[in-house]
């Protein structure tokens, strides 16, 4: 039986969960969770913007990790060194239900990765270490995306800088998008990352000019919405 705290391993799937398209129940060990289409996603212009996450002494949100998790295609032999557990992962669409494998490394105080503040294995840390501080806010079935501080863990002293718009700060967070899709592949979920990837590849020479939107762009809306 597994011992790892599966509420961590809910990080990814709350960021799919917001963007479903279809309702979903997802269940990891005895934690569930019910996912419904959101009313509206909008791109917020504070998506725009890049970051530097310092080496940080003080609180540093990492500290806070207990567990981990990289999805189902485990892309070398290094990450499955790490990610040596297996735990079920089940997705629910109205009674069908699917059975996937996550991967986990199991800790129970803290992530064992970190070590005098940095973090050691860097070139395979999991996705929920990597896309600090990209945010899915989900308020009244309205998911805005941005990038804020004190993403993970309200690590309230965290010293993450905010920065105007750089082209390859936009590429990695359209790296990061697309693996986001992938897990969402993985597991069969539907959501609207396809087509918030496609609005930023098709604008993307325009961004690169500098042309940036001026206000928030609305990627979906259903206007019938009833939750
Ligand atoms: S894997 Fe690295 S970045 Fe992720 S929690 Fe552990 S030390 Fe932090
Ligand atoms: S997000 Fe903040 S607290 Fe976490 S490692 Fe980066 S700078 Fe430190």
């Amino acid at each position: 039986m597994n011992t790892f705290n599966t509420k961590d391993l809910f990080y990814i799937i709350d960021i799919l969960g917001s963007l479903t398209k279809e309702q979903v129940k997802v269940t990891i060990g005895k934690n569930s969770k019910i996912y419904l289409q959101p009313e509206k996603i909008v791109l917020s212009t504070k998506f725009f913007q890049s970051w530097i996450c310092p080496p940080c002494e003080i609180n540093n949100c990492c500290n806070k990790i207990n567990t981990c998790l990289f999805y189902a295609q485990i892309p070398n032999e290094e990450m499955k060194k790490v990610f040596t557990e297996e735990c079920d992962i089940l997705v629910d669409k109205q009674g069908n239900i699917e059975k996937s494998k996550l991967y986990v490394y199991n800790r129970t105080i803290g992530c064992v990765y970190l070590k005098n503040y940095r973090c050691l294995i860097q070139d395979y840390k999991p996705l929920q270490c990597r896309i600090i501080p990209l945010h899915f806010d989900c308020y009244k079935h309205t998911i805005h995306i941005l990038k804020r501080i004190y993403k993970r863990n309200w690590a309230m002293k965290c010293p993450l800088k905010i920065l105007p718009f750089d082209f390859e700060t936009f590429k990695r967070d359209l790296r990061f998008l697309k693996e986001l899709n992938q897990c969402a592949n993985d597991l069969n979920l539907k959501t609207f990352l396809p087509e918030i990837i496609t609005y930023l590849e098709n604008n993307e020479i325009e961004f690169k000019k500098g042309n940036l939107p001026k206000n928030n762009i609305i990627i979906y809306f259903n206007e019938n919405y009833s939750a």
